[in-house]
C-alpha cells in the first residue's frame, strides 16, 4: 500500500477522535496544522511533517482523557518510529521533538505559557515541565530544532472548531514527493 494511502485510512479509522481536551477532532487538528504551516510558506516536508505530528495519538490504543489518568503515552516516539519506515529525519525529526519544543517554549518565551490551553499545560506537567538550561542548551543543539518550534507554534493554534480548511486529499501529492527523499 502506498503511504498516502496509509495515512487516509489511519484518519478514516481513528480521525474522528478528539484532541485531548480541546474542540476539534484529531483530522481538524492535523489539517489545520498543516494549513497553517503551508501559508507560512514551510517546506513541503515540514508541511507534512506538521500534518502528521500527532499521527502517534492515532496509533495508541489508550483512551481520550489519557492525561486525567496521569499517563503520557510519549506519543511524539510513536509517531516517529512509525514515519521513520516512510520518511527521512527532515520529517521524523521535528515530529519527535515537537513536544521538547513546547519545554523549550516555556522556558525561553515569556509570552508562551499564556497561550497554553488547559490541557496543553495540563500534559505540560506529565512531560516533564519547562526545560532547565541545560534542557534548552540540548534541545537547541538538536537537527531540526527551530523546524519543530516552527511546528510547535502552528500546533498551539490549530484548534479552531469550525474552521474551513483543505483536506487531507490537498496534501496526498505532497506526502508521496517528501517520502524517503534527502531535504
Ligand atoms: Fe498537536
Amino acid at each position: 500500500m502506498q503511504i498516502a494511502d496509509l495515512i487516509m485510512e489511519i484518519f478514516a479509522a481513528k480521525g474522528s477522535s478528539a484532541y485531548f481536551g480541546e474542540p476539534v477532532s484529531q483530522r481538524e487538528h492535523a489539517l489545520q496544522t498543516a494549513h497553517l504551516a503551508e501559508i507560512d510558506g514551510a517546506r513541503n516536508w515540514l508541511i507534512v511533517a506538521a500534518l502528521l505530528h500527532d499521527i502517534g495519538h492515532l496509533l495508541h490504543e489508550l483512551p481520550e482523557h489519557v492525561a486525567d489518568l496521569g499517563i503520557d503515552p510519549r506519543h511524539e516516539d510513536i509517531g516517529q518510529g512509525w514515519l521513520a519506515q516512510y520518511f527521512g529525519p527532515e520529517v521524523t525529526a521535528p515530529v519527535r521533538l515537537h513536544v521538547d519544543a513546547k519545554r523549550y517554549l516555556c522556558a525561553t518565551d515569556p509570552a508562551y505559557l499564556a497561550l497554553l490551553s488547559p490541557a496543553s499545560v495540563q500534559s505540560l506537567q506529565l512531560q516533564g515541565g519547562p526545560f532547565n538550561e541545560e534542557g534548552v542548551r540540548v534541545f537547541e543543539q538538536q537537527p531540526f530544532a527551530r523546524e519543530a518550534v516552527r511546528l510547535r507554534r502552528w500546533d498551539d493554534i490549530a484548534k479552531v472548531p469550525g474552521l474551513h480548511v483543505p483536506g487531507l486529499e490537498h496534501y496526498l501529492a505532497m506526502i508521496q514527493a517528501v517520502q524517503l527523499r534527502a531535504v
